[in-house]
């Protein structure tokens, strides 16, 4: 897809979104030039799975965007990560939140974090079990330098996107549950699930940041 294709698609997305969504362009595998039509087109957060792609696009793009980790975090990546990314959103066990604290500690920095939510209870996906959230929440909360303000998943794929329908509207309802719980320093503000086939499923049940690649850049080149 060309740069000025890129551009028109993503004022596309963003004017068909109601105002209240946020929209982290997925950014795997794209080029500069690409995300930066993505960033001319109007997107004001940029997603990585990967602290290093990351760090590479950030030489190219900066502040002009807020950057979001949306894949699994290594512990021993908490590091570099936690210089470069304004919220990370795939916090899923106590271990990773102590690493992600203490590195925040050495810089003077809270991070807004996202709790994962293995919603289809896939044996091979990150995230917490839907069943464990709330002791996870309430175990890392006291922590001094993140935040958690909310939830994220992907839940299970399926060719049917209707079919995703039944895990987004459980993680909605765990997000719930956790903000009636109240938990102190804790405060549950954003929903981020749908990707480019459910995202408006998504938004149906919920999510207030949707996280979108190929419907923005085209297919993932191999
Ligand atoms: C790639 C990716 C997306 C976007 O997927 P598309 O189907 O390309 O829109 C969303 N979330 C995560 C965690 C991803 O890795």
């Amino acid at each position: 897809m060309n740069e000025r294709e890129i551009e028109s698609r993503v004022a596309e997305l963003l004017s068909s979104l109601p105002e209240y969504v946020m929209l982290a362009a997925a950014a795997k595998t794209r080029t500069p030039q690409e995300v930066q039509a993505a960033v001319r087109g109007g997107v004001k957060i940029v997603g990585y799975n990967y602290v290093q792609e990351a760090e590479r696009m950030y030489e190219v793009i900066g502040n002009q965007v807020k950057w979001h980790m949306i894949g699994h975090l290594q512990r021993n990546k908490a590091k570099h990560a936690v210089e470069l990314f304004d919220m990370i959103e795939t916090i899923d066990s106590v271990r990773l939140a102590e690493a992600v604290d203490r590195r925040c500690a050495n810089i003077g920095k809270v991070m807004p974090v996202l709790i994962e939510i293995n919603s289809g209870r896939e044996a091979n996906k990150s995230g917490v079990m839907p069943e464990e959230v709330e002791a996870l929440v309430k175990e890392i909360s006291p922590l001094k330098h993140m935040r958690v303000q909310g939830l994220m998943t992907m839940g299970p794929f399926f060719d049917d996107p209707e079919k995703t329908r039944p895990y987004l509207k459980a993680t909605k309802e765990l997000f719930d549950r956790l903000s009636e719980a109240q938990i102190e320093n804790v405060q549950m503000r954003y929903l981020s699930m749908g990707m480019s086939d459910t995202y408006e499923i998504a938004i149906e049940e919920g999510a207030n940041i949707v996280r979108i690649g190929t419907r923005l850049f085209g297919e993932r080149p191999y």
